[in-house]
């Protein structure tokens, strides 16, 4: 079964993902340099997927990825180091994608001697530079992972992603292992470096709260697909897909009478592997007509260049903005 999966980055291009888990289809999108894109969805929606295959940590099937303007399967292996080098990912959980063995010395300076940046004494100061720019001692560059809270392990892992010098890095919800009080100093601190450096960021996200200020723009993915696409402040102002309204009622109010966020949605994310016919998100939709369950809709644009995959966008915002009917 053919899947296309397109992503477009830097100039335009596809790629294309595994056949048999449908984790990430027909996406197309494009990323901006020095803007921060953020890609929201249930987990098994395929933003994990999606985010390294844009690293080319996994190999799509076909299609492609397009970077600064060339296909990344074209590039030499030395053209893939600078890739492996311009490119970088944060994961969700930095205690599993931190050497246990390796001191953070070394954890920081592997990259730095991997790209020949920097040798010897020179070496050693870069990776202090790099602990300080984190928010970090360099004082304590000899201790290990385990001997770190959750949130200095996952300023290790941006230091290292750091170390290569990237032009662009992709979170892998960076923040949602963390405690709620630390989540804010993480996101502070990538907001930082950015501006700092001159950074794309790409953050994979489930939660839209985490993500609402910081990024530029929002890909909300639904079973693989990406089903709305737009500026941040118009997707919170004014939801077009039942999806994203969905997500957004879910955003607990913070109030000490009303704890308790809005009930999501009706039943689990159905299984990507035999994803419902027609709209993907018909067994959950409040507003699903029969048409939904025969005809997939395709992601089509909408207002001011935002982007809707639904029949019935249009009808929905006329009889009421944002408001989610009772199902059927
Ligand atoms: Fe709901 Fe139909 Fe729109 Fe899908 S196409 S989101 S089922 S109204
Ligand atoms: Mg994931």
């Amino acid at each position: 079964e053919g899947i296309d999966l397109v992503k477009h980055f830097g100039g335009g291009g596809l790629l294309s993902s595994p056949t048999i888990v449908r984790a990430v289809d027909g996406v197309s999108l494009q990323v901006k340099r020095g803007e921060t894109f953020a890609i929201v969805g249930e987990s098994g929606c395929g933003k994990s997927t999606l985010g390294r295959l844009l690293l080319r940590l996994i190999e799509a099937t076909a299609g492609d990825v397009l970077y600064e303007g060339r296909s990344i399967r074209s590039l030499s292996q030395r053209e893939m180091r600078r890739l492996r080098r311009e490119l970088q990912i944060i994961f969700q959980d930095p205690f599993a994608s931190l050497n246990p063995r390796m001191n953070v010395r070394d954890i920081v300076g592997e990259p730095v001697a991997l790209h020949g940046l920097a040798h010897g004494n020179e070496r050693r100061e870069r990776v202090d530079e790099l602990l300080r720019t984190v928010g970090l001692l360099p004082a304590h560059a000899d201790r290990y992972p385990h001997e770190f809270s959750g949130g200095q392990r996952q300023r290790i892992g941006i230091a290292r992603a750091l170390a290569g010098e990237p032009k662009l890095i992709i979170g892998d919800e960076p923040v949602s292992a963390l405690d709620v009080s630390i989540q804010a100093q993480i996101i502070n601190l990538l907001e930082d470096l950015k501006e700092q450096f001159g950074l794309t960021l790409v953050i994979v996200a489930h939660d839209l709260a985490v993500i609402r200020h910081m990024s530029d723009r929002i890909a909300v993915m639904y079973l693989g697909e990406i089903v709305e696409l737009s500026e941040t402040d118009d997707l919170f102002d004014n939801p077009l897909h039942p999806y994203t309204q969905a997500l957004l009622t879910a955003i607990p109010v913070p109030s000490p009478v009303n704890r308790t966020p809005k009930p999501l949605l009706q039943g689990d994310v159905p299984s990507p592997t035999a994803p419902p016919p027609g709209c993907r998100f018909h067994t959950r939709c409040p507003h699903a007509k029969a048409l939904c369950r025969e005809q997939h809709p395709r992601l089509e644009a909408a207002e001011g260049g935002r982007k809707v995959a639904c029949h019935f966008w249009r009808e929905i915002q006329n009889a009421g903005a944002g408001s989610i009917a009772a199902p059927p």
